[in-house]
């Protein structure tokens, strides 16, 4: 497989998670190519979302059912991307000084290649274990659609590998925060602020206050946040508003941390006589802590790297990835195999040309 041109063809073929046509079409070159290098194809079909796409690869003595007991290993990718069509005439792939960029290329469609560049190397040396890929369309919209696959997946396999990008200095991404997300709404009473003013409950004056309470229950020390990201609340400017909302992003480590918040969010309290709160949310991804099972199996993969003249180290981020759905079920999980890169997030994002050989191998 010519890894920069299938890398080429993926990041040309642009697929924001929302649109089902874009993200189904990077479906069927994934397809194809893993049909290519003998693996049995299965379309998961959606309806609102792309299909996913699930590939079993035998081991090489297992073509005549000798895989049987012998649990495969499970790659994870997505397809998706936050990049909306057309950011590609502004990220246009190419390559400049051992660099590659081009939009999604990060996160993750290197990723793909580079997943799909170790299968086939794997099955050219003799593979002693079967392998699963599982290429995923909605991850960056909250896998939804794929979140049972991955744990289903994940529990008949021994190891799970997730094509992420790496940190950017090589390490993988050996732990990982729970998200989740809390609404709170916020109900006043509408007046005339000329003629009513005392007759009016503010419902926007309200949410300051429980503003201020939520940013508060940030506790660094135990690596909980909280962030108000989004506020919105009346109408004109002489209406007293009757109705405000907020969104609240929530990143947890420790065990019993997001049923402290939950608690908290329950028990908040109106300060003006006469509104009232509601709150609702959920704990999206579940947190990835660096636990025993981590560390064993990060050094593992350490003594791995190691052997083909790699240094590998033990990262950690803030961010969820679909690694979060399998850690609570005791599989082993590394996560961050991806590329290498800089400049993220930005229209100077790129990946290092070389990563996409040294991270198969690593594969
Ligand atoms: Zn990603």
């Amino acid at each position: 497989m010519d890894q920069k041109f299938f890398l080429k063809t993926l990041v040309e073929t642009e697929s924001p998670s929302q649109d089902k046509a874009a993200v189904d079409r990077v479906g069927a070159i994934v397809a194809e190519q893993a049909r290519k290098l003998g693996g049995q194809v299965e379309l998961i079909s959606n309806q609102e979302t792309g299909n996913h796409v699930l590939v079993r690869f035998a081991s090489s003595k297992g073509m005549g059912g000798m895989d049987k007991g012998n649990k495969p290993i499970l790659l994870l990718c997505h397809m998706d991307t936050v990049f909306p069509l057309g950011t590609l005439s502004k990220m246009p792939f190419r390559e400049a000084g051992g660099k590659i960029f081009g939009a999604g290329i990060l996160d993750m469609k290197s990723g793909i290649v580079i997943g799909l560049s170790a299968i086939e190397d794997a099955r050219q040396r003799g593979m002693t274990r079967p392998v699963t890929l599982l290429c995923t369309s909605d991850e960056e919209i909250g896998s939804e659609t794929s979140r049972t696959w991955i744990e289903s997946l994940a529990r008949e396999s021994a190891l799970v590998l997730v094509l992420e990008p790496a940190m950017p200095d090589g390490s993988l991404k050996t732990w990982r925060k729970g998200v989740g997300d809390f609404t709170v709404n916020v109900k006043g009473r509408a007046a005339h602020a000329g003629g009513a003013h005392e007759m009016g409950r503010n419902a926007i004056e309200e949410m300051a206050h429980q503003v201020i309470a939520i940013q508060k229950l940030t506790d660094y020390g135990r690596q909980t946040t909280l962030n108000v990201g989004v506020i919105r609340g009346g109408t004109v400017s002489n209406v007293v508003p009757e109705e405000s909302e907020i969104v609240v992003d929530v990143r947890v480590m420790q065990p019993g941390e997001w049923e402290r918040l939950e608690e908290e969010m329950k028990n908040l309290k109106p300060v003006l006589e006469g509104t009232s709160i509601e709150v609702s949310g959920s704990l999206n991804r579940p947190p990835m802590p660096f636990n025993d099972l981590m560390n064993a199996t990060f050094e593992k993969a350490k003594a791995i790297a190691t052997r083909i003249g790699m240094d590998l180290n033990a990262g950690g981020t803030g961010g969820g990835s679909d690694a979060n759905f399998v850690a609570p079920s005791g599989i082993p999980v590394l996560d961050g195999l991806g590329a290498v890169w800089d400049e993220a997030h930005s229209d100077r994002e790129f990946i290092y040309a070389d990563s996409l050989f040294e991270r198969s191998q690593l594969v």
